[in-house]
């Protein structure tokens, strides 16, 4: 439930956008005692948090871009998602089952799981094996048992994302953070010692103004003239959803041209998820939508591994969702883009603005506390 200000609020931090990240540093800031007030335009996790594929992963493909950094920094996070919330983040078994006319040899792959594990850390129990072909076949009746050359298992998480972002705020809220819903900012300005934000809901006043608005940032500095030394590019991504179960266990598949896309059977809904495709948008993020050659791409995909008599069509899509992921790209190099989020902190005499660019679901814990850190320093 969202609060409604008549008057003009102080606080310590003003942070925009009620994503993954805007709440998560809403919770780690709200810990120490700070007034910290979010606002959302729309509402709690409505944005790209609530758009993913769903996993609490390190993210096994970008080991193939040498982001060990990255990896390692989610792997940590996974761990403590799963011990923290062990109701929202489950550990699952994922099968990666390699096909003759795979891009990559199951050799490369497993050394990559390998590497995986042992950026896990050695408190990770969870190592990837070797899965005989028959015991996958046999599991798995609807998948091509010809060409397969190899079958691994490897262990990740999955969460249900816009639960999670609603979690970290209720608990955010339980430390007198407040969140502003469906407010509409009209003008953002500062002077050497505060942020002042006019919104239909009120004024709001703070040293430290956070722009958390995820794919919407650059639109955000643009409308009100902040200063950044990021900017994103825009990737929007799509999941399709299948009534009933296409698969029993998850799966990680590569196609032809060397994507990937993941098979996510929710058993608690009954419903498959399949995605994701990756497109850059140019357009404002508002006006992104799933277009019919996103599903078809997905659907000749996934039929490049179903026995023919299971081949998908567009009928057998009951729902489709997109998402868009930011990317960040530095202003001078904006071709060197990366998965890796960037705090960007600007200061005007004691007033200061950070800007949050990029950032993962996985990894929202890390970059709370990075905040924090940068913010304390
Ligand atoms: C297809 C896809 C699959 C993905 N899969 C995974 C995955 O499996 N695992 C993983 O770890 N990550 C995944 N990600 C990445 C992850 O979902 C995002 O990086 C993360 O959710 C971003 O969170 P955020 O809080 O930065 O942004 P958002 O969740 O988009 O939050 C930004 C918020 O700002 C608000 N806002 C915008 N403008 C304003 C304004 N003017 N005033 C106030 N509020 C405003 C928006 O309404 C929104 O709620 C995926 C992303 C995509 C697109």
């Amino acid at each position: 439930m969202s609060k409604k200000a008549n008057t003009a609020i102080n606080c310590d931090v003003l942070i925009l956008g009620a994503g993954i990240n805007g709440t998560g540093i809403a919770l780690e800031l709200s810990k120490t005692g700070e007034k910290v007030v979010v606002l959302e335009r729309s509402t709690i996790g409505s944005g790209t948090s609530s758009k993913s594929s769903r996993l609490i992963h390190g993210g096994l493909r970008y080991l193939e871009q040498f982001q060990f950094k990255l990896v390692r920094e989610a792997l940590l996070d996974r761990q403590e998602l799963l011990q923290t919330y062990p109701d929202l983040v489950k550990m699952k078994i994922f099968y990666l089952p390699v096909y003759r006319s795979n891009p990559r040899s199951a050799w490369t792959i497993w050394v990559g799981l390998k590497l995986y594990d042992l950026l896990a850390g050695k408190h990770n129990s969870h190592k990837s094996s070797i899965v005989p072909r028959e015991t996958f076949t046999t599991r798995e009746p609807h998948l091509m048992p010809e060409g397969l050359r190899a079958v691994f298992q490897y262990h990740d998480a999955k969460t249900n994302d816009l639960e999670l972002t609603r979690r970290i705020a209720r608990e955010a809220r339980r430390n007198n953070a407040r969140f502003f819903e469906h407010i509409n900012v009209n003008t953002i300005s500062h002077d050497r010692k505060q942020f002042t934000v006019i919104t239909d809901q009120g004024s709001f006043r703070a040293p430290t103004l956070i722009n958390a608005t995820g794919p919407w940032i650059d639109e955000v500095n643009d409308r009100y003239e902040l200063p950044a030394h990021y900017h994103i590019r825009k990737i929007s991504g799509i999941h399709i959803i299948l009534d009933g179960l296409l698969t029993q266990d998850f799966m990680f598949m590569q196609t032809h041209g060397k994507r990937i896309f993941f098979i996510i059977p929710e058993h608690e809904n009954n419903h498959t998820l399949i995605g994701t495709t990756e497109r850059e948008e140019t357009g404002p993020v508002d006006t992104v939508r799933v277009k019919d050659e996103d599903i078809q791409y997905l659907i000749n995909n996934i039929n490049v591994y179903l026995k023919p008599e299971y081949h998908l069509t567009l009928n057998d899509v009951a729902d489709a969702f997109i998402g868009v992921r930011p990317l960040v790209a530095h202003k001078d190099t904006p071709t060197d883009l990366s998965r890796e989020y960037k705090l960007d902190l600007i200061q005007f005499g004691s007033a200061r603005l950070l800007h949050v660019f990029g950032g993962k679901l996985t990894t929202f814990l890390s970059l709370s506390r990075k905040v924090n850190r940068l913010l304390h320093q």
